[in-house]
């Protein structure tokens, strides 16, 4: 069941690389088969329900054949090369253990199937899902019907194909030019005639999807290989429905959408108790936070789940929001409102982009990151539940760096004491990469240390 389509982007479908089959002699109308790329993204939380590739499919000739990595090292993170025709997708968009991935911050390396003999291939299909880079795909497939002795394939990654062995059917690229690349793809390679072409091998060479940082290695869910002996494809379910919630701020400019699925007895509250603090909430953090050029994400993503680390109430990667459903059913009273506003200022600072520039950041210290949020959290979100009171005794002990509601206390001492626009200075500095403790004193005149031993006699 594919209900709940919230967004679709970048459907496209490509004809991107022809190849003559036979000899000239043959009527040109046999000669040429036109290869055909389509590809779908879909919002991770869509899962696969594709509106044109189709699902992975359980019982594929994919299934069967042999999978092997020729060159590259798998993460151990990820799950083995068996991943690739299991016939298993993942649950959601964070599930390493569901994918085959090569190796953080390696080139990609080349994945070999064998189909036993050469067989009429009427469709590839290739499907991955993740939150972020390492959802695209980026990878050339070729052909091969001859005889190819497996054991001499070369692990060199770079090693150019032997063009007498191997056909270049097609490369694809589903990396989107505008918006978020996290997601769930599914792409399919088809043939304007009945057949990809008769092949027992297939190579893919995929590569990384970008080199920002390690982490642009696809998350593999699913290959899959079609061919004319296939019996009637099965194929895995699409999942249940979603149930989503969803708001906008009075001016239209910020939108929210809540994911209750895993958690249906949270969704009154999140209706009408959480939403409308968002809607107040997250557009006063962007006024709070701002720097030069920076448009905060419109689109903010949240989740309940139960499969989250028992001490985690939530985190935030990107615009979404995971939040541990078990612990939001019990502090539904207390804690819970706040945390999901600490959480939203981990959205607006957004100190983990990469900069427009490509410069390298300068590292903004965990303290500041949870203080900033903590800070904004208690002394201005919920200032009445005085939440990060530290009693004289807590003071005099007290390190400005021991992170959370430590280090709002010290922000908030500092701004109340020194300086109103300390915040807005800090903010901008870490998201541009240039944070550094000095600019405490360039704010204040007097250096972090100094700031934190006046603080602790509490003056
Ligand atoms: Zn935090």
């Amino acid at each position: 069941v594919c209900r709940n389509r919230i967004e679709k982007d970048s459907l496209m479908t490509r004809i991107l690389a022809m190849f003559v089959v036979g000899l000239l002699t043959i009527p040109a109308t046999q000669l040429r088969a036109e290869i055909q790329i389509s590809s779908e993204h879909l919002d991770a939380e869509l899962g696969f329900c594709f509106e044109q590739i189709p699902l992975p499919a359980v019982n594929d000739a994919g299934s069967r054949a042999t999978w092997t990595m020729i060159s590259g090292q798998r993460d151990d993170n990820g799950a083995r090369i068996a991943a690739l025709n299991d016939g298993r997708v993942p649950a959601n968009e964070d599930q390493p253990r569901s994918n085959f991935f090569f190796r953080a911050g390696t080139a990609g390396g080349r994945i070999l199937a064998d189909l036993g003999k050469a067989n009429s291939i009427k469709r590839i299909s290739s499907y991955s899902r993740h939150v972020g880079d390492r959802a695209p795909q980026v990878y050339t497939v070729y052909g091969s019907n001859g005889d190819i002795d497996v054991s001499k394939l070369s692990p060199n990654s770079s090693e150019p194909l032997d063009p007498g062995q191997w056909q270049r059917i097609a490369a694809i690229d589903t990396r989107p030019t505008t918006g978020e690349s996290g997601g769930t793809y599914g792409v399919s390679i088809t043939s304007s005639q009945s057949s990809v072409g008769p092949f027992r091998y297939l190579l893919f060479l995929v590569e990384p999807t970008e080199k920002r940082d390690p982490f642009g290695l696809t998350f593999f869910s699913e290959i899959d290989i079609v061919t004319d002996d296939d019996p009637d494809l099965n194929f895995v379910s699409a999942g249940t429905p979603l149930n989503l919630i969803k708001s906008q701020t009075s001016d239209k400019r910020y939108q929210f959408q809540i994911n209750v699925t895993e958690a249906p007895e949270l969704k009154e509250w999140s209706q009408k108790e959480l939403l409308p603090v968002m809607n107040e909430w997250y557009p006063r953090i962007v006024e709070m936070l701002p720097s030069d050029g920076y448009q905060a994400a419109t689109k903010v993503r949240l989740q309940y789940r139960n499969d989250m680390a028992e001490g985690i109430p939530a985190s935030a990667s990107g615009a979404k929001i995971s939040l541990n459903a078990p612990w939001f059913r019990k502090h539904l009273n207390d804690e819970a409102k706040g945390c999901v506003v600490h959480e939203l200022v981990h959205v607006v600072q957004d100190y983990w982009r990469p900069r427009p520039d490509g410069a390298k950041s300068a590292e903004v210290p965990g303290w500041f990151i949870e203080g900033l949020a903590d800070y904004i959290r208690w002394f201005k979100f919920e200032p009445q539940s005085r939440g990060a009171e530290l009693s004289s005794r807590q003071l005099a002990k007290a390190r400005y760096d021991a992170s959370y509601r430590v280090s709002a206390h010290f922000i908030d001492w500092v701004v109340r004491t020194y300086d109103q626009d300390l915040v807005k200075t800090l903010n901008a500095a870490a998201r541009n990469g240039k944070y550094s403790d000095s600019l405490w004193e360039l704010s204040t005149r007097k250096r972090i240390n100094d700031l934190a031993e006046e603080w602790r006699k509490g003056e």
